[in-house]
C-alpha cells in the first residue's frame, strides 16, 4: 500500500516539476506573466494532487470496451458519457478548499486592482455548497457566495473540479483508440470544444487540443471547428506583429475564435496548458474584437499591440 502511494506521489511530483521548470523559464522570458505563472504553478500542483486522489478512487471503474468505443466514434459520439462519470464529494470538497486558499492568498492580477473576482472569495461558504448536490442543479457553485460571482471565477472553479477528472478517463482510454477518422470539431473523448489548436509539418496541418481532458486530434485547417463553416470569406486569423508563433483564428459565422500555435515557429518544449495561460492577452484581443470562446479563465488586462489580419 505504502509502495503504491509513494509511486503515485512521485508521479505527481514529476509531472508538476516538468511544468514548473518550464514556467520558471518563461517567467524570465515573459516578466509580464510572472504573477499569473506563480499563481498557476500553485494551481497546477494542486490539480495534480487532486488527480492523484481521484485516480485512486476511480481505478477499478475506468476501463470500457474498445469495440463499443469504435461504434460511438463512427456515429460522431464522444467516448465519455457524462452520466457515467463518477464524482466524489469528499475529494472535491478538499480540492475546492485548497483552491480557495490559493485564490485567497494571491490574485494573479494584484497590480491591476480592478477585478472583484478574488475579493469575492472572501464570501465563500463551502458548507452551503456541499450540502447541495454540486453538479446536478442549475448554477453550480452559486450557493458559495453571498453576492453574484463573475462568470470567469465560476468557470475557473467548475473547470478545475471537472476537467482533471475527465483527463483521468481520457488517459486510460485514448492511447488504445485511433482518432484518425474523427472529423468533428469537438473532442472525441470528452465532447468539449477545443481551447487551442496547433499547426505543424510542411503543410501546416492542424491539430485541435481539448484542454479539458488532454486529447488531441487532427482537423481540417480551413473549417471552423465550432460551426463547420467552410466559407473562406468568413474565416480569418490575426497575429501580433513580430510574434507570429501565435494566431487567433476567427469565424464570422458563429463569432468564435481559437488560439493557435504555429509549431513551425515555436521552440520546444510546448505544454498546451501553459501556452493557454501565457496567451491570455490573445483572448483579450479576440474578446475586444467581439469574438468569444468557452475558455476557463480570463482576468488580465489586454495589451495594445499592432495586429495584422489575414484571410485564408
Ligand atoms: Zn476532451
Ligand atoms: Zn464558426
Amino acid at each position: 500500500m505504502s509502495h503504491i502511494i509513494t509511486e503515485q506521489n512521485q508521479t505527481v511530483d514529476q509531472r508538476h516539476q516538468k511544468k514548473s521548470r518550464l514556467m520558471r523559464q518563461l517567467k524570465t522570458q515573459m516578466p509580464q506573466y510572472e504573477g499569473i505563472l506563480v499563481f498557476f504553478d500553485r494551481v497546477l500542483k494542486e490539480r495534480e494532487t487532486y488527480r492523484s486522489e481521484f485516480c485512486k478512487f476511480l481505478d477499478p471503474i475506468v476501463g470500457g470496451d474498445p469495440a463499443q468505443y469504435e461504434s460511438r466514434l463512427k456515429k460522431g459520439i464522444p467516448l465519455l458519457d457524462r452520466n457515467d462519470i463518477r464524482f466524489d464529494n469528499k475529494i472535491m470538497a478538499g480540492h475546492l478548499g485548497r483552491l480557495v486558499k490559493i485564490l485567497k492568498s494571491g490574485s494573479p492580477n494584484k497590480s491591476a486592482g480592478s477585478s472583484d473576482t478574488f475579493r469575492q472569495m472572501k464570501n465563500l461558504h463551502l458548507k452551503t455548497f456541499f450540502d447541495k448536490n454540486p453538479f446536478s442543479g442549475e448554477a453550480p457553485l452559486s450557493g458559495l457566495f453571498s453576492s453574484p460571482v463573475s462568470g470567469d471565477l465560476m468557470n475557473f472553479l467548475v473547470s478545475e473540479m471537472i476537467h482533471p477528472v475527465l483527463s483521468i478517463y481520457a488517459e486510460k482510454i485514448k492511447d488504445r483508440i485511433d482518432f484518425s477518422q474523427w472529423n468533428q470539431g469537438y473532442c472525441p473523448v470528452c465532447g468539449e470544444f477545443p481551447e487551442m489548436a496547433a499547426l505543424s509539418g510542411d503543410s501546416g496541418k492542424r491539430t485541435l487540443i481539448s484542454l479539458a481532458c488532454g486529447t488531441e486530434w487532427q482537423y481540417s485547417r480551413v473549417k471552423c471547428p465550432f460551426c463547420e463553416n467552410e466559407n473562406q470569406q468568413q474565416l480569418s486569423y490575426f497575429f501580433i506583429e513580430n510574434d507570429e508563433q501565435y494566431r487567433i483564428e476567427t469565424c464570422d459565422q458563429c463569432g468564435q475564435y481559437i488560439k493557435t500555435i504555429d509549431l513551425r515557429k515555436k521552440t520546444p518544449p510546448v505544454d498546451y496548458e501553459i501556452e493557454n495561460i501565457i496567451t491570455i492577452h490573445l483572448d483579450m484581443i479576440a474578446r475586444e474584437k467581439g469574438y468569444s470562446n468557452a475558455g476557463p479563465f480570463r482576468e488580465t488586462q489586454p495589451p495594445n499591440p499592432s495586429m495584422t489580419q489575414v484571410y485564408h
